[in-house]
């Protein structure tokens, strides 16, 4: 029998309970956000009959088209918005979205403060750490986070859980996991948005409390996201 997208998310769940359980982490403390970017509907009907609920789009006008159906058929979604934001999207991304993890700068931080307060939709938000300071990446720069950290949860107001990272694709990921958790435990954020396919047990490990997980559910994507 082929194995299904059902199949592949019971296995990356039991996975991740296996990693909480090797590193003395509370069972179930992890979200799994399973991206699914660039899958249709159909595709992503059978992970939300498996029981899932949480979801991670890169794209606000692919997400409005395909997310509003169906959160009219199935209860209690969840939807995390994990890619690049332009602040002329801000209102758009506000009202499509439950949760940001990509602020990377004061004036998209102001933009959904302002759009957040105009619809009173509070969203948690996650800012976006280029850990590996990238020059091709978004993110802010590690030594600068303390900074934003203070200017988007201090000065303007912004509900901040914590930080996002994805490591340089060609270093073993742990030390760059580690620098951001080190990173938000300075600052007093508790919620750390790392890990994707290929690392998300290490991620875990190191204390993720979001993982990002797309091809290991969904299977391999033909376009480039
Ligand atoms: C696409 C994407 C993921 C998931 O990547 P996979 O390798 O397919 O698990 C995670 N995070 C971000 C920001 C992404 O754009």
């Amino acid at each position: 029998m082929t194995e299904t997208s059902g199949d592949r998310l019971q296995k990356v769940l039991s996975d991740i309970r296996k990693a909480e359980e090797e590193f003395g982490r509370k069972p179930g403390q992890t979200t799994l956000v399973a991206v699914s970017k660039t899958f249709a509907e159909e595709d992503i009907r059978p992970v939300l009959d498996a029981g899932q609920r949480v979801f991670g789009e890169n794209r606000v006008q692919e997400a409005m088209g395909k997310w509003p159906g169906l959160r009219q058929e199935y209860e209690g979604i969840e939807l995390h918005l994990i890619g690049p934001l332009q602040s002329n999207k801000a209102k758009e991304a506000v009202q499509t979205f439950d949760v940001i993890h990509t602020v990377d700068r004061e004036k998209i931080a102001k933009a959904l403060k302002t759009e957040m307060d105009k619809q009173d939709r509070h969203l948690p938000c996650f800012i976006e750490v280029n850990i590996g300071d990238e020059p091709q990446k978004a993110g802010i720069s590690p030594r600068d986070t303390d900074a934003f950290v203070a200017f988007c949860r201090d000065e303007i107001g912004l509900n901040i859980m914590g930080l996002m990272c994805i490591p340089p694709v060609e270093d073993a990921p742990g030390p760059y996991f580690a620098l951001l958790r080190k990173i938000a435990e300075r600052n007093g954020l508790t919620q750390l948005s790392m890990g994707m396919s290929s690392d998300y047990a290490t991620a875990v490990s190191f204390g993720a409390t979001h993982v990002r997980v797309g091809s290991a559910i969904f299977g391999h994507r033909d376009y480039p996201a």
